[in-house]
């Protein structure tokens, strides 16, 4: 069977390896297809693809944009992109736009909050600016020691309800998925078990997502639970979605899950690559 990873993340946005050591890394784990997919930016694809050209792995260009749904921010991934596509580049560019702002403001509220110099000391973990994530500030506070790993920095300083965290608001569902949909790809909901939906919600957003052109739902992901592998995989063929798969993998250590642990999909669900590969 076909090992495929279609969620990861280069230095390009909020992971730590370049995109052609990411791609060495999945590939070392015995990925055969492979998606590249940073915050909304499409500049590490280029790279991402020649490396795993190079390693004779299949590539797949991704995405995955950031976007405000009921007043919840969710995650579109766009997969099988044309990265050149002008009006998905220019989308995602006013995505970036107020990264850098609200990067500021978190600064502000954690200096409030007894942590001086965030906004600073985050600035030393991203490369571009404009693509300051808050993954970058947990990995400042983790440096520091004012928490002992990434997630508990989100669950004391970053989430809503917390000092650092500042709300924002991203692209609309139906720009992600016509962004994806212009360019040639098929939009993917990235881990819907993470979301604070209820289940009326969750309906809610399946139906919208699915009369915009959505065609996906990722099912077995680094950033859900064991348990939620078949919840994902009933709800997928009861909408009619097909299903993705993949580690969202950040770094090395930092991972939920590495690319080597997590399980292949059920085998009730219709792959979202079965005619790509
Ligand atoms: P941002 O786009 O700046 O709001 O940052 C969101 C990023 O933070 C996600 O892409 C994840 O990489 C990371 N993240 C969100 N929640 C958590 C969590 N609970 N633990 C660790 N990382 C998280
Ligand atoms: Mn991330
Ligand atoms: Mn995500
Ligand atoms: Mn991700």
């Amino acid at each position: 069977m076909l090992k495929v990873d279609l969620h990861c993340h280069s230095n390009v946005s909020d992971g730590v390896l370049t995109p052609a050591a990411v791609a060495r890394h999945a590939r070392q784990a015995g990925v055969d297809a492979w998606a590249l997919t940073d915050h909304d930016e499409v500049g590490g694809i280029a790279a991402a693809r020649a490396a795993a050209a190079g390693l004779g792995m299949k590539f797949v260009a991704g995405v995955e944009i950031s976007i405000t749904w009921s007043g919840e921010t969710v995650h579109i991934v766009g997969l099988n992109i044309d990265e050149n596509d002008a009006a998905l580049v220019r989308g995602l560019a006013a995505t970036r736009e107020g990264r850098d702002a609200r990067g500021r403001e978190i600064g502000e509220q954690l200096a409030k909050a007894g942590i001086p110099g965030a906004y600073e000391g985050a600035l030393e973990f991203v490369d571009n600016p404009a693509l300051m994530s808050r993954t970058h500030f947990a990995r400042y506070l983790v440096q520091q020691g004012y928490c002992a790993n990434t997630p508990e920095v989100f669950r004391k300083y970053l989430s809503e309800g917390k000092p650092g965290y500042v709300p924002h608001r991203w692209a609309s569902l139906e720009e992600a998925v016509g962004w994806i949909s212009g360019a040639g790809g098929v939009a993917v909901i990235a881990h819907p078990g993470r979301y604070r939906f209820s289940q009326l919600q969750q309906g809610v957003l399946f139906d919208q997502f699915k009369e915009l052109g959505g065609t996906a739902i990722e099912v077995v992901t680094g950033s859900h639970t064991p348990d939620q592998y078949p919840v994902y995989a009933q709800l997928a063929n009861a909408y009619g979605f097909l299903a993705s798969r993949g580690t969202d993998f950040h770094a090395p250590g930092e991972a939920r899950v590495d690319f080597a642990a997590l399980p292949p999909l059920p085998a009730s669900v219709t792959p979202v690559w079965h005619d790509w590969f």
